[in-house]
């Protein structure tokens, strides 16, 4: 690799821009745009910044005399853009002080490049040939993260060049169907509980890639702040006080979207096979025939043992997890609580803050020690997580405790190796000392 692709911090002095004509005019919009300050000598005179607003043209200074006789003191880096041979003479004084410079479609005499500008002079040219919009970002996403881009970098211009004209179909090269459309698809992506920071890396790409998103409403605003800027976002949750639009209808969208071509990101919270209807969608899609793919998130039931230090699992305490779904009372009568009741089982509970109740007198009834310990866990990875722990006997009132949802529940003998126990007992230890001493 000749070039690393690094960043210029255009606060620490200004940028010398030699030349003149359309070509200085765009080198001096795309520095004014990243907030440069600029000092242009105008090869031929020509002054002109009508095109730039007040802000920008403040920062430019328009400068008089020789180029190549101007002071370089605190200049960052050099740029001639139709310059002609001043630019190859500018070259060489910039590197004899060593400092940066870049002469426009002239790698000998650079030391710097602008990838874009590659880009730049061929995106007419695709524009005639890619109309769709979609298709021709995705065109150039191919372009600069392939081999071609990698020979721009590898200062192989010309190769590069050659490559990009060789590109016989470039709607094939996009990756367009036979019918000339973009190839659309579905990927099922688990957000996890609420922090960004638990997002897979491949759920960011998958964000980053997607035009089209829908969301659940279990799915914080944060994790939405990662996706591409212009992807199109559609809630289609359960909203506050409202029903959700249903499965088939949400079925319906994600077929649409593919079908039409959009690479679409179906954005679930925690894990999309974890009680979250992933299957059926998959099942709809298969029989839709639309690709998908599935990308794995943390589900709730994992976020709030790592953040509240509950060991699922434990050497000779704990060796099994269920998980379960209780989400109403009725749901919770139709669980079979007697295979609930080895102590040795950890038992994780999804929706289950309303069946609480029936939670409890289902557990005790197959006989579960009402001194299990449980912890409801509010809120998890996100800036307002809650816990409060205690005993299956008092679980109703440690909902009580809750100061809304979503929340988890965590039954069994884990509960007390968890961080939140472990602070009751203190707490607890010292009120006894407090009293005790009274
Ligand atoms: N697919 C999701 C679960 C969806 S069901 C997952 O894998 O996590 C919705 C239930 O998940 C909620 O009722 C609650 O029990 C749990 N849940 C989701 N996010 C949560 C969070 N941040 N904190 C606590 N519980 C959460």
């Amino acid at each position: 690799m000749r070039f690393l692709p690094v960043f210029l911090d255009l606060q620490t002095g200004p940028v010398l821009l030699v030349g003149a004509g359309d070509l200085a005019q765009a080198k001096l919009r795309l520095l004014a745009a990243a907030g440069a300050r600029i000092s242009w000598y105008a090869t031929d005179g020509n002054h002109d910044v009508s095109g730039l607003d007040a802000a920008d043209t403040a920062r430019i200074e328009l400068a008089k005399g020789d180029p190549l006789a101007a002071d370089l003191s605190g200049v960052i880096a050099i740029l001639c853009a139709g310059a002609g041979d001043i630019g190859t003479a500018m070259s060489a004084r910039a590197k004899a002080v060593g400092l940066p410079v870049n002469v426009m479609d002239d790698l000998a005499h650079s030391t710097f490049i602008f990838p874009a500008t590659f880009i730049g002079r061929w995106r007419k040219s695709i524009h005639g040939r890619i109309p769709e919009f979609p298709l021709r970002r995705r065109f150039w996403e191919r372009v600069v993260d392939g081999p071609i881009g990698a020979l721009v970098l590898a200062g192989r211009a010309d190769e590069a060049e050659a490559a990009l004209k060789d590109i016989r179909d470039p709607t094939a090269f996009a990756g367009a169907s036979a019918s000339g459309q973009a190839d659309g698809r579905v990927t099922l992506v688990g957000a996890g509980p609420g922090d960004p920071d638990l997002l897979t890396i491949k759920a960011l790409h998958a964000l980053q890639d997607a035009d089209i998103i829908f969301y659940d409403e279990l799915v914080s605003s944060e994790i939405l702040d990662r996706a591409r800027r212009d992807a199109a976002r559609v809630p289609v949750g359960r909203r506050v006080g409202k029903p959700g639009i249903g499965q088939a209808a949400i079925n319906k969208l994600l077929i649409g979207a593919a079908k039409s071509g959009q690479r679409a990101v179906r954005l679930k919270g925690g894990d999309p096979f974890v009680f979250g209807r992933g299957g059926e969608e998959v099942e709809a899609l298969r029989e839709a025939g639309v690709a998908y793919s599935v990308v794995p998130g943390i589900t709730a039931g994992l976020g709030a043992a790592a953040q509240f230090e509950v060991p699922l699992t434990f050497r000779h305490e704990a060796l099994r997890i269920t998980f379960l779904t209780a989400h109403k009372a009725r749901d919770a009568e139709s669980v079979d609580w007697s295979v609930l009741t080895d102590e040795k089982m950890t038992v994780v509970v999804y929706m289950g803050m309303t069946a609480a109740p029936s939670v409890r007198a289902g557990l005790l009834a197959a006989g579960r020690s009402p001194q299990t310990p449980v912890g409801v866990f509010a809120r998890v990875t996100r800036p307002n997580a809650q816990a409060a722990v205690g005993t299956l006997d008092e679980l109703p009132a440690l909902i009580e405790r809750i100061d809304g949802g979503p929340a988890i529940l965590i039954i069994g003998d884990v509960v007390a190796h968890s961080a939140p126990w472990r602070q009751s007992e203190l707490t607890q230890l010292v009120s006894y000392f407090q009293v005790a001493a009274e």
